[in-house]
């Protein structure tokens, strides 16, 4: 199954989808899953992928001793996105009323008065009183957060600060809770007897669309990250690396929570596999030492196109536009974790592939956002850089993007992982 960057999208409505979508592309282009309670017996010439929590990916081509270096590019799987704190879900005034918690830094009026899906991991106990979990996807309009009728709000267009308690529960309709439930265990395909728990987010039903008179640009949920994940994989499968280098993805959850999860970017997670992976190719301690200092890392995540209607919020000289070339983040604090030097291997890299590049410093009066780069780069002691497609709106329930920066983020992914 080879999955374009519109399928991708809407088969990954959580996280824990976005990761097995991963997988199943990685296994379908040959690749082995590894488990990291196992002994691991690599073969040389080929490709291997380790999951944890079911929401993060590891996976790499082996090619014998590591020497050579690691190339390392890097994503996330999770996007912000409301949580349902399902206990809390009541029929009131005539609706399934289901409460929610916000995973991460969304912008909640961007939630308002979409049709919402369901998409997720529950927690069981099945006809044998067996835990298990499975994923669900209830991939059909279930739910709206409805705004408020301007005539009950009549300051509505001065600005709308939602309260995540009690303005933004999720309602859908139906009978009571119970059908919720049904629903739910429907979505699982499992026999179960009482679900324990569960990990749902609600997401925009509506699939990837073209937009433009040009049809250059996509609408979608998501495009920050899954982007990055879909470049880094295609990336790796086309991968040819040069002898005696490892490439290797890191498909990272929990970046917009920061990243302090055991299948996050600041764990043990990516070293512990780059780790064995040496030891696999019979390497010493001083081999593993050896292969982290000749590597390099991309981390990729989306950029900041600069708004028409916003201009202002960009530096002139740092603005990016959609479709004009990947964007290469650089900050003083290093937010990023680029530096002049690992910034300019790539502009070499680019130039011979043919892969135009803006650049992107923020404003000097505002913060600016950060990455899992200088998180891996810190980590494992590899020099990396930040790059990513230009994005509006990130973060909302829905983003556009440039749909050639998505071609150009595959090429460099591939680039990296070859040279
Ligand atoms: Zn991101």
């Amino acid at each position: 199954m080879k999955l374009n960057i519109f399928q991708f999208l809407d088969k990954s409505p959580s996280a824990f989808h976005a990761a097995a979508n991963a997988c199943q592309m990685l296994q379908d282009a040959g690749y082995e899953q590894l488990d990291e309670t196992s002994h691991w017996q690599l073969k040389s010439g080929k490709g291997y992928f380790v999951t944890r929590n079911q929401s993060s990916v590891v996976a790499f081509q082996y090619h014998g001793k590591t020497t050579g270096g690691f190339r390392l590019v890097t994503g996330h799987t999770d996007s912000p996105a409301p949580k349902l704190k399902l206990a809390g879900a009541s029929f009131s005034n005539g609706s399934v009323r289901v409460p929610i918690q916000i995973y991460g830094g969304d912008i909640h009026t961007s939630w308002q008065d979409r049709p919402l899906g369901v998409a997720g991991r529950i927690a069981f106990l099945d006809a044998k009183k067996q835990a298990k979990t499975a994923l669900v996807n209830i991939n059909r309009p279930v739910a709206v957060i409805p705004n408020l009728a301007i005539h009950l709000n009549h300051g509505v267009n001065n600005g709308l600060a939602l309260n995540p308690q009690s303005q933004m529960a999720a309602l859908f309709a139906g009978k009571s809770v119970d059908d919720l439930v049904a629903e739910l265990a429907k979505a699982a395909k499992q026999k179960i007897d009482t679900i324990l728990d569960a990990e749902l987010f609600l997401y925009d039903i509506q699939p990837a669309t073209v937009v433009g008179l040009d049809n250059s640009l996509i609408s979608s949920p998501r495009l920050d990250n899954l982007t990055s994940c879909h470049a880094a994989v295609c990336g790796l499968i086309a991968a040819k690396p040069a002898k005696g280098i490892t490439p290797v993805i890191f498909l990272a959850d929990n970046e917009e929570i920061g990243s302090r999860t055991p299948q996050g970017a600041n764990s043990t997670y990516l070293h512990t596999v780059m780790d064995r992976i040496t030891l696999a190719a019979k390497g010493t301690q001083e081999d593993t030492y050896r292969a982290m200092a000749a590597s390099a890392m991309l981390s990729i995540d989306s950029a900041h196109a600069v708004h028409p209607n916003f201009a202002d919020k960009h530096d002139s000289a740092y603005a990016p536009k959609m479709n004009q070339g990947i964007v290469v983040k650089h900050n003083a604090d290093f937010k990023y974790a680029t530096t002049s030097e690992t910034a300019s291997r790539f502009r070499a890299l680019c130039m011979k592939h043919g892969i135009k590049l803006q650049d992107f410093v923020n404003r000097s009066d505002m913060p600016c956002g950060s990455t899992i780069g200088p998180t891996c780069s810190a980590e494992l002691g590899v020099p990396g850089l930040d790059i990513g497609s230009a994005l509006w709106a990130m973060h909302s329930c829905r983003e556009i993007g440039g749909l050639k920066d998505h071609d150009d983020l595959i090429k460099a992914a591939n680039a990296f992982l070859s040279e």
